[in-house]
């Protein structure tokens, strides 16, 4: 029988964001799940509800002083939790715990086996470090999922694809000494974008030194570039054979988006997607968690995510 593709959808996710005009507004969630809908994959898809994470949760990826800080400016809701990207709104703690807790229930719904594939739309939060906020990202969730991922389910080889324009530095420096963190980036060059990491020659440090593969690309990129580069991760991942496939489908990186310089279309989020399930169903048993990372063209978020979701869907 066909498992049907989670897709997670309800208020707890549509909280986190930082209201008109930042970028991260509130209404992305509403944007992709209308035209998700359109798209009427009836019965393909099967619709699931976030859920909190707790703090222990938090603790496998983040520091104590560090979710103690956001906690308490979360109460107090003012000011910013970085250096002024990241804005500590009322309520943003337990905005950004949801987060968390939905990507690790799309977890466990996989490893429980109800699922093959699960897209989580408010997620990928790849500036956060264990120690701090960044980038509109509060709480690393994917960060958090490698942790649960090996403590709750025994799997060690994780592998984490980001494809937004933004380099996942959250994730990169979180894991930059840990081999088994099977680690991938297609990003625009750091000369030209936030947060200016991301550089090829960043390998991984330590017994991790050459484990890790980033792809700084120009600004201007377009679908067959992305192709080229693209290449590099498939072999990559296919040598590296993980044990379940965390994706960070970002859709700013097309064309038209209002804070960088890429210009794919959403062929490639499609494309990628593709790719992926492929390589998951030959070595981890077709376990992937997309979640949606940046994107702040509307219409490109939109239509990118959603041509994700499909992906996942005819893949099976
Ligand atoms: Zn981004």
């Amino acid at each position: 029988m066909k498992l049907p593709v989670l897709v997670y959808k309800g208020d707890k996710l549509a909280s986190y964001g930082f209201g008109d005009p930042h970028p991260f507004g509130l209404d992305r969630h509403d944007v992709f799940h209308d035209e998700l809908a359109a798209a009427g994959l009836g019965d393909a898809i099967k619709y699931a509800t976030p859920r909190s994470a707790s703090v222990d949760d938090l603790l496998l990826f983040h520091t104590a002083d560090y979710i103690d800080k956001v906690s308490k400016m979360s109460a107090e809701g003012k000011g910013y939790l970085d250096d002024g990207d990241t804005p500590a709104l009322p309520g943003i703690f337990e905005a950004a715990s949801d987060v968390v807790g939905t990507t690790l229930a799309a977890v466990d719904a996989i490893m429980a086996g109800t699922a093959k594939r699960a897209f989580v739309p408010i997620a990928g939060l790849h500036h956060a470090g264990r120690n701090n906020a960044a980038g509109f990202c509060v709480f690393n969730d994917c960060g958090v999922a490698v942790e649960y991922l090996r403590k709750q389910n025994g799997l060690q080889r994780i592998a984490y694809v980001d494809i937004d324009a933004h380099h996942g530095d959250g994730m990169f420096y979180g894991f930059e000494d840990d081999a088994d963190l099977i680690f991938a980036d297609i990003h625009e060059d750091g000369r030209h974008l936030y947060p200016g990491t991301g550089a090829a020659e960043e390998t991984g440090k330590g017994r991790a030194r050459g484990t890790k593969l980033n792809i700084p690309m120009p600004p201007g990129s377009d679908d067959s570039d992305f192709q080229m580069a693209w290449s590099r991760v498939e072999a990559y991942l296919d040598h590296a054979k993980p044990e379940f496939i965390l994706f960070q489908c970002g859709a700013d990186s097309l064309e038209g988006d209002p804070i960088t310089h890429l210009c794919y279309t959403e062929q490639t989020h499609a494309a990628a997607a593709t790719a992926l399930c492929r390589l998951a169903d030959k070595h981890c048993a077709g376990r992937i968690v997309a979640t949606g990372g940046g994107g702040y063209n509307r219409r490109n978020l939109a239509r990118a995510w959603t041509r994700v979701v499909q992906s996942f869907v005819e893949a099976g």
